[in-house]
């Protein structure tokens, strides 16, 4: 069992208890990596999304506001930059979940090469992205999160993509605009995580590098680094 810090995106913050189980996506890698500088940043990096899933959740369940079934058109033209701890993340899901295409990424073929925007997402998949577990933290705040106003307040943006006629059948209507603190709290009953509150957080686990670098260029590179690890590792005779 393992104890995690989590914002409820109001500023508070609880402690949420979470399992690290068999079921865990990153359950073997995690094993083989003991020990390492790597493990501790894929856990960190782990507890992290965590929180942002259950704040996320929490938003759905009292906003009841989300997004239509198999929309996705945020990905459709849009490649997400990485910090290293989230190409690390991804590289590790990969490995751990999907070996052959880590492997087809080290020969330089990425599933949807010919895509404008990511090219782990797929046109004809219900829910477009082939690599959920291991999506970085730009994606998993696409659709509910807020942002500050001047004044330090949160405010909400429905997406761009967002149907207006869909945005427009609810109750109360909505459109594509701002909505004010005030506002949200009245229209959804709760404020939405904002995504700034996190990244600093991500940014500190990268204290050697707190750039970002595009997702073609960083991923092969922590699957390769990865790989190497993994193979020492089990190499390496039992003590
Ligand atoms: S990782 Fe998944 S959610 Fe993120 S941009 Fe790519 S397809 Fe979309
Ligand atoms: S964030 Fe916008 S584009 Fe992405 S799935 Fe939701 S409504 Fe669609």
């Amino acid at each position: 069992m393992m104890a995690l810090l989590s914002s409820n995106g109001m500023g508070a913050f609880f402690y949420e208890i979470i399992m690290i189980s068999d079921n865990d996506e990153l359950y073997n890698i995690i094993k083989v990596l003991s020990d390492t500088r790597e493990e501790e940043i894929l856990k960190q990096t782990q507890e992290l999304y965590a929180s942002i899933a259950n704040t996320q959740a929490e938003w759905y369940k009292e906003s009841g506001f989300t997004c239509p079934e198999g929309c996705g058109e945020c990905c459709r033209n849009f490649e997400p930059d990485l910090l290293d701890c989230e190409a690390l993340f991804m590289a590790a899901w990969i490995i751990e979940n999907q070996s052959e295409v880590a492997d087809k990424i080290l020969e330089g073929d990425f599933p949807f090469p010919e895509n404008k925007g990511c090219p782990f997402w797929d046109e004809n998949k219900e829910y477009h992205c082939t690599i959920y577990g291991g999506r970085p933290f730009i994606c998993r705040f696409f659709g509910a999160c807020g942002s500050k106003d001047k004044d330090g307040k949160t405010v909400f943006k429905p997406c761009k993509f967002y149907p207006a006629n869909i945005l427009a059948s609810h109750k109360p209507p909505l459109a594509h605009r701002q909505y004010s603190e005030k506002e949200t709290l009245e229209i959804f009953g709760r404020l939405p995580i904002v995504m700034t509150d996190i990244m600093e957080t991500a940014v500190s686990l990268n204290p050697n590098n707190q750039t970002t670098e595009e997702l073609r260029s960083i991923l092969p590179k922590y699957i390769k680094h990865l790989k190497w690890i993994y193979n020492i590792k089990k190499a390496a005779p039992a003590c």
